[in-house]
C-alpha cells in the first residue's frame, strides 16, 4: 500500500470541477490536466490543488511521467473517450480509477448490445440488414460523441439515401423509442458490494428539444434532427418504478463480472434509458464512468441524500471509494489490473 495519501488526477474537462471538488471534501489533493484556455477558469477554484498546462488533452501522455507514482490516481470521464481515444486510454500507465477493459464494451456498440442482452435488460430493436428497416429507426455512430451526426429514417429508401454522408464510419441501426430520456447514475462500490442510485437526470438536446415548440405545419422538413447535448435538468422517478432501476443496476454489474474481466464494472456508471407509455424501460447505451449529468448534482441529489446524511456527489463519491480502499489497505481493488 502506498504511504501517502492518493491524489485525484483527471483532464480539466467534462466533470472536472465535480471530481476535483470532490476529492477535496474527503481531504484529497486533486490535479488538473488542462490547455491553455481553460486553464485559467479551473485556477479561480481554490480547492484544486494544482493545474498543469498542456497544448491539447490528446497530449496527456507528455505528462504522464511527472506524475507517475503509486499515490497519483486517474479519475477518467466524458473527455477521456472524446480527446484520447480507446488506445491512449489504454496505454496509461498511472494508475486508473475503474476497469480499462469496460472501454471495448463502451467503444463497440455491437459488444454493449451483447452487455444488454446478456444483463437481460431491454434495449431498442437493432437492423442488421437496411432492407428490413420496416419503422422509424435512429442511425447512430460509434463513440461518446454527443450524438452529432446520427439521423433518423423511415424506410430503407430513406436509410439508403442518407447513409451515404457516414462515408466509412461504424455505426448501428435502432428503432426509434418514443418517451421520456431517463439518464440514471449509479455508483457500484467493489469494496461493500452495493449499488447505489446517486442521481438521475434528463438531457436536452439541441435540435430534437426545440422542434416540439413549433406547430406542425412549420415542423415538416424544417429541420434534420440532431441530438448534440447542451445542458442537463434533474429528475424524479415515479417511486414504483424506483425497484426496477435497482434490478437494471444490478443486472448490469452481475453481467459485466462475467463478460468483462477481470474486475467487471465498478464505480460510477450511467443507464442511459427511454421510458414508453407503458412504463417500459429501453435502455440505449451504457456509460461506464462518470457522466456529466452528474454535474448537476455537486451538492448531492434527492437520492443520494437518501443514503448519506452529507452532501454527496458522483465526484464525492469515487474520492471516498478511493480513500477507503486506500484506509484499509486495498487500494489496488478499485484500480485497473489485467
Ligand atoms: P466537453 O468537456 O464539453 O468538451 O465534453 C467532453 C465530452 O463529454 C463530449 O463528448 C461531450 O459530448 C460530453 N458531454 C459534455 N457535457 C455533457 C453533458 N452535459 N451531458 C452529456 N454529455 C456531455
Ligand atoms: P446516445 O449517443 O446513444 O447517447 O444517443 C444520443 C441521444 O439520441 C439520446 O440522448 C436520445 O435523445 C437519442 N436516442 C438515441 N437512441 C435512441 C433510440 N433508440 N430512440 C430514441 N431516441 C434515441
Amino acid at each position: 500500500m502506498p504511504k501517502r495519501k492518493p491524489a485525484i488526477v483527471t483532464l480539466g474537462s467534462h466533470s472536472a470541477l465535480q471530481i476535483a471538488k470532490g476529492a477535496s471534501q474527503e481531504g484529497l489533493d486533486s490535479i488538473i490536466i488542462t490547455t491553455p484556455k481553460n486553464a485559467g477558469m479551473y485556477r479561480r477554484f481554490p480547492f484544486i490543488t494544482k493545474v498543469i498546462e498542456i497544448p491539447s488533452f490528446a497530449d496527456f501522455p507528455s505528462v504522464e511521467k511527472e506524475l507517475l507514482g503509486d499515490h497519483n490516481v486517474v479519475i477518467p470521464h466524458g473527455s477521456f473517450v472524446a480527446y484520447l481515444g480507446l488506445e491512449k486510454n489504454k496505454d496509461m500507465k498511472l494508475p486508473y480509477f475503474g476497469n480499462k477493459h469496460v472501454l471495448d464494451f463502451e467503444f463497440d456498440r455491437k459488444k454493449q448490445l451483447e452487455w444488454m442482452d446478456d444483463a437481460q435488460i431491454q434495449s431498442p430493436k437493432q437492423f442488421t440488414d437496411s432492407a428490413s428497416v420496416d419503422r422509424t429507426v435512429i442511425v447512430k455512430t460509434y463513440g461518446a460523441n454527443g450524438g452529432v451526426g446520427y439521423f433518423l429514417a423511415r424506410n430503407p429508401d430513406d436509410f439508403n439515401s442518407q447513409v451515404k454522408q457516414l462515408g466509412d464510419q461504424k455505426y448501428v441501426v435502432q428503432q426509434y423509442v418514443i418517451g421520456v430520456p431517463m439518464y440514471i447514475h449509479y455508483f457500484y462500490s467493489p469494496l461493500t458490494d452495493t449499488l447505489e442510485i446517486m442521481s438521475i437526470d434528463r438531457r436536452y438536446e439541441t435540435n430534437v428539444d426545440g422542434i416540439g415548440r413549433l406547430p406542425l405545419q412549420h415542423q415538416d422538413g424544417l429541420i434534420e434532427p440532431t441530438y448534440t447535448v447542451v445542458g442537463n435538468s434533474p429528475l424524479s422517478v415515479r417511486e414504483s418504478l424506483m425497484p426496477k432501476l435497482y434490478e437494471m443496476g444490478e443486472q448490469v454489474v452481475a453481467s459485466s463480472r462475467k463478460l468483462i474481466s477481470p474486475q467487471g464494472l465498478f464505480g460510477p456508471f450511467c443507464l442511459e434509458t427511454i421510458i414508453d407509455e407503458h412504463q417500459e424501460f429501453w435502455v440505449i447505451e451504457i456509460s461506464a464512468r462518470i457522466v456529466a449529468g452528474t454535474n448537476l448534482f455537486m451538492n448531492g441529489s434527492q437520492y443520494s441524500d437518501l443514503l448519506y446524511d452529507e452532501p454527496m456527489s458522483t465526484g464525492r463519491r469515487i474520492a471516498r471509494e478511493v480513500k477507503t480502499a486506500w484506509q484499509q489497505g486495498n487500494l489496488e481493488t478499485v484500480l485497473h489490473h489485467d
